[in-house]
């Protein structure tokens, strides 16, 4: 995830800012754009961009995602001739927790956040549309659901349909969760990207005639999936031997896990690689010149900025051992507590491969 400028100061912003916290101006995530902007009030409730950089003022209106105005959890904007009172990625959500529960606002907040995150990734890697013409309708859905004494809820994916267990949003909950289940990297953001994996399985790979490749790579998904799991929660999550091949433990206990394990990982990798390159940008342009530095992103469908995977892992290494570094120096653990091996890699290059050649089909 990039920072974005503000078009007004040239102050840094995040994507979840809705204020400007040096010149106040109210901002929003402007989907066709992929960009945080700073907007203006314009007739009927509408907001337009504010665009100081010099180009012909854009006439698109905008309102703002319901789920902003009501509840304060979303920075979406929505197209004006868009009906939908909900942004893209609010309308993707079919299921919310019960908001009288004390906390479960904060936590479909937290959840919300996440799941936001993911899409802009997926959008800037061209894997969804950012801008879907009004009636469109995603076969990707979410539901966040709660623990009932009689049914716990388990996260999971099925036919397209997300399912997230809202207690993975208290931190103590995943804490506990992550010591247990021998999983170092257990977030919020990280369950969203693995069960995105198995979603874009279905499509990519089962839907899209890749089986055999796919198999050469990951292996004979047909075992049985339900022995497969079993036996690696019988031992606690404590595989041994995953290393040379898989990005984690869990990825070891089935085809189907590892791809949707590898393919999170990709998704951190892209994300990671996003967020120093416009750290880059940014700090070049307000050393050179004072003026808000002109960093617009880039259009959607661009795996990496149409990156060979090789430089892609030449860039991955030093940018996680510059993360670790930084974390260890203010006391805290390592924030990438992963080392990829050739078998991981390569998995990691299959993805990356089938991604760029969606991209590209999608900008032409
Ligand atoms: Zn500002
Ligand atoms: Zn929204
Ligand atoms: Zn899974």
């Amino acid at each position: 995830m990039r920072i974005f400028p503000c078009a007004l100061c040239g102050h840094a912003l995040h994507f979840e800012n809705v204020r400007c916290l040096v010149c106040n101006s109210k901002l929003a995530f402007v989907p066709d754009l992929l960009a945080i902007e700073a907007i203006q009030p314009e007739t009927n409730g509408l907001w337009s961009v504010i665009d100081i950089r010099g180009g012909e003022p854009s006439a698109n209106r905008y309102r703002l995602c319901k789920n902003g105005t009501v509840h304060g959890v979303c920075n979406f904007a929505v197209p004006a001739q868009d009906r939908n009172p909900y942004c893209v990625a609010c309308r993707l959500t079919r299921v919310l927790p019960d908001l009288n529960i004390a906390g479960n606002r904060e936590r479909w907040h937290a959840v919300e956040v996440a799941k936001r995150r993911l899409f802009y990734t997926l959008a800037h890697l061209g894997l969804i549309s950012p801008a879907p013409p009004p009636a469109h309708r995603e076969r990707l859905r979410f539901e966040f659901l709660e623990d009932h004494s009689e049914r716990p809820v388990l996260t999971g994916h099925t036919n397209g349909l997300i399912t997230i267990n809202i207690a993975e949003a208290d931190d103590e909950v995943r804490a506990r969760r992550r010591t247990h289940l021998h999983e170092p990297y257990r977030t919020l953001l990280g369950h969203f990207r693995h069960e995105s994996g198995h979603y874009y399985w279905d499509c990519l790979i089962r839907d899209a005639g890749r089986l055999d490749s796919y198999r050469q790579v990951f292996g004979d998904e047909s075992v049985d999936y339900r022995q497969s799991l079993k036996r690696h929660y019988d031992t606690a999550g404590r595989a041994t031997d995953w290393e040379a091949r898989h990005v984690s433990a869990y990825a070891k206990c089935h085809p189907w896990e590892d791809w949707a394990e590898t393919w999170a990982h990709y998704l951190h990798m892209v994300d990671l690689l996003d967020t120093a390159a416009s750290h880059d940008a940014f700090f070049a342009a307000s050393a050179d010149c004072p003026a808000p530095p002109n960093s617009r992103a880039s259009p959607p469908g661009r795996p990496p900025d149409g990156m060979e995977f090789r430089l892609l892992v030449a860039r991955w290494v030093p940018l996680t051992l510059l993360v670790n570094s930084l974390n260890r120096s203010l006391g805290q653990a390592d924030a990438y507590p992963f080392a990829l091996s050739r078998g991981a890699l390569d998995k990691l290059q299959y993805i990356h491969e089938i991604v760029s050649q969606v991209g590209s089909n999608r900008r032409e």
